[in-house]
C-alpha cells in the first residue's frame, strides 16, 4: 500500500467499519486495526466487525416522520455499507429496521475483508499512533481500551474520558407550555453572554412538589451491570430520584430550588421549581437542569410530564447513567472531525459524543470522506446543518452550548440524531395545530434535508479515477 494514501482506522465497530468502506470506496488504502476477537471488550462477544452489542433494531425507518429514519435514508444515498448489509438482513419488525444480527456483522466483515483497498489486522493500539501514520481516524467506542483512553486523555489535557454520564433529559422547545413556564435566570442574573431570562421555569406548588416526589421514588428504575459497578460518577451528578431517597426536600433545596424567581402569573417565588436550560445553538432543545436520572424510560415520560409546563412535552433525549467513553468534541474537533491539537487524528463513532448505532455509524460515513479528500487535496465540504448528517455533525462539532454555571464545565452529552437539531423551517404562513402542525413541520425538515443532501453529494462526489 502507498504510504502517503494509507489510511490507518483504529476499531472496527459500526463508525470504524463504515469509515474504512467510504474512504477505500474513494481511492484511499486502509488499514483497519480492531483487537477482538484477541481482547474482546466487556460486551462484544465475536471477532467481527460491527458487532450490535445489545438490541438489534436500527430503530425508525420512516424518512419521512423520524429524524433516525432520515439519517437511514441519507446514509444510503450516500453509498452507507451499514445501511446496505442491514437492508440485506432485516427482520420484520413494523416500522423499525431491526436485523438478524450475525448475518448483518458477517456480510460487513466479508465485504471489508474482500475489499481489495482495506487490510484488516488484529492488533489493539495501546498508546497514541506512530508518528508515520499521517492520517487515522480513531473509533474505538464507548468501551475504548484504558491505555488508549489514557494517551488520548494526556494529548488532549482532559480530566476524564470514561466515567458514568450523567444525562439529564432534553426536551424540545416547541412542546413546552409557555403559558405555565417563564423566562428568567435566578436574581434576574445576566451571567457572561447572557440576558437575565435565560432559563425556562416551571412551578410547582406544595401538593405538587409531594406528589412529583411520591412518584419519583416509587418510579422503576433500571441497575447497573456488573461491569459498571468500578466506574466512578461523573463530577458526584447524583440522580435525581437517589437525591429524593435522601429525604423530601433534598431537591427542593437542590436542582429544584425556587430561590430568585418570581413566577409572574402569583407575583410569588413558587414552592418548587424545575429549570430547563438551552441546549444547541438553534434554541429548539432545551436541557432539564440537575435533572440526571436512571429511571427506566417509559417512567421518565410518565413521571416528567406531571411537572406543570412539561404535560405535553416531547422528550429528543431521555436521562440515564452508564459508563461511557466521549470527547467534549465542540471544544476539542474541528468542523471535519479532526483534533485540533494534532489534526492528523480524527475521530468517529460514539467516542465523538454522538449515541446509538446508526449515529456512530453516520460519523463515520462522514470521517472516511473528509480523511479520503485529505488524500486527493480536495476539501469536501461538511454536509449542511439542514440535512441529518450535518445536524449531527454540527451538534457535536459546535451546536452544544458549553454551560459554564451549575452543572460544572462538562456538559455535552451523547446525543441521538432528532429534529431539534435541525434549523427551524422558514415560516410557510399556514396555521396548522397540535398533531397536525407536527407531522407538517417533520415532513418539511425531512423534505428539505435530503434536497440539500443530493447537493451536497453531487458536489462532494469524487473524480471516477480515485473511485
Ligand atoms: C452496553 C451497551 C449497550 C448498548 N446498546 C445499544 C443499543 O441497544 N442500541 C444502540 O443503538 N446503541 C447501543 N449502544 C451504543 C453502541 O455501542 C454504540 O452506539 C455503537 O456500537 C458505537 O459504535 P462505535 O463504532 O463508536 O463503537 P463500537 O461499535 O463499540 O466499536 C468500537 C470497536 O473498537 C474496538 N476497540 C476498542 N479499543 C480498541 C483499541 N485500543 N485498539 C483496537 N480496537 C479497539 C472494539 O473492539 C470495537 O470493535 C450500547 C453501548 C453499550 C456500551
Amino acid at each position: 500500500m502507498t504510504k502517503e494514501r494509507t489510511l490507518h482506522l483504529v476499531g472496527a465497530g459500526l463508525a470504524g467499519s463504515e469509515a474504512a468502506w467510504q474512504a477505500a470506496e474513494r481511492g484511499a488504502d486502509v488499514i483497519l486495526h480492531e483487537m477482538r476477537p484477541v481482547r474482546l471488550t466487556e460486551v462484544h462477544k465475536t471477532g467481527n466487525c460491527a458487532e450490535l452489542v445489545c438490541s438489534n433494531s436500527f430503530r425508525s425507518d420512516d424518512w419521512e416522520n423520524n429524524a433516525v429514519g432520515l439519517l437511514h435514508e441519507e446514509m444510503r444515498r450516500a453509498g452507507s455499507l451499514i445501511m446496505m448489509a442491514a437492508d440485506h438482513h432485516k427482520l420484520p419488525a413494523g416500522g423499525a429496521l431491526a436485523v438478524d444480527r450475525d448475518e448483518f456483522s458477517a456480510e460487513v466483515t466479508a465485504r471489508l475483508a474482500s475489499h481489495p483497498r482495506i487490510e484488516i489486522r488484529q492488533d489493539e493500539i495501546t498508546g497514541l499512533p506512530p508518528s508515520d501514520w499521517a492520517s487515522v481516524v480513531i473509533s474505538t467506542g464507548p468501551l475504548t481500551t484504558p491505555a488508549l483512553s489514557a494517551a488520548i486523555n494526556a494529548l488532549t489535557g482532559e480530566d476524564a474520558l470514561a466515567f458514568f454520564d450523567a444525562i439529564a433529559p432534553i426536551v424540545l422547545r416547541d412542546t413546552i407550555d409557555m403559558d405555565v413556564a417563564w423566562m428568567q435566570s435566578r436574581y434576574d442574573k445576566p451571567g457572561p453572554g447572557g440576558t437575565g431570562a435565560d432559563y425556562i421555569n416551571c412551578p410547582m406548588n406544595r401538593e405538587q412538589y409531594e406528589a412529583f416526589i411520591d412518584a419519583l421514588l416509587a418510579a422503576e428504575k433500571t441497575t447497573f451491570k456488573e461491569w459498571e459497578v468500578s466506574t466512578p460518577y461523573f463530577e458526584g451528578c447524583l440522580p435525581i430520584e437517589v437525591m429524593a431517597e435522601r429525604g423530601r426536600d433534598t431537591l427542593r433545596f437542590g436542582p429544584m430550588k425556587p430561590v430568585g424567581l418570581t413566577d409572574p402569573r402569583t407575583g410569588r417565588s413558587p414552592y418548587a421549581v424545575v429549570q430547563l436550560r438551552q441546549d444547541n445553538a438553534l434554541g429548539t432543545l432545551w436541557n432539564m437542569v440537575g435533572f440526571q436520572t436512571k429511571l427506566k424510560h417509559g417512567e421518565q415520560t410518565r413521571v416528567f410530564r406531571m411537572i406543570p409546563g412539561l404535560e405535553s412535552a416531547s422528550f429528543a433525549r431521555l436521562g440515564g447513567l452508564h459508563r461511557n467513553t466521549f470527547l467534549n468534541s465542540p471544544k476539542l474537533l474541528d468542523e471535519r472531525l479532526r483534533l485540533k491539537a494534532d489534526p492528523r487524528l480524527r475521530f468517529a463513532g460514539q467516542i465523538t459524543g454522538v449515541e446509538g448505532y446508526v449515529e456512530s455509524a453516520a460519523i463515520g460515513l462522514l470521517a472516511g470522506r473528509f480523511a479520503a479528500a485529505g488524500f486527493f487535496g480536495s476539501d469536501t465540504l461538511p454536509p449542511p446543518p439542514t440535512t441529518a448528517l450535518g445536524a449531527l455533525l454540527a451538534h457535536i462539532t459546535g451546536g452544544h452550548l458549553a454551560d459554564t454555571s451549575e452543572n460544572g464545565p462538562r456538559s455535552f452529552q451523547p446525543m441521538n440524531v432528532n429534529y431539534g437539531l435541525f434549523p427551524p423551517l422558514p415560516d410557510s404562513g399556514k396555521r396548522l395545530k397540535g398533531v397536525e402542525r407536527g407531522r407538517a413541520r417533520k415532513k418539511g425538515l425531512s423534505n428539505r434535508a435530503l434536497l440539500d443532501l443530493g447537493i451536497w453529494l453531487e458536489n462532494s462526489a469524487c473524480e471516477p479515477v480515485q473511485c
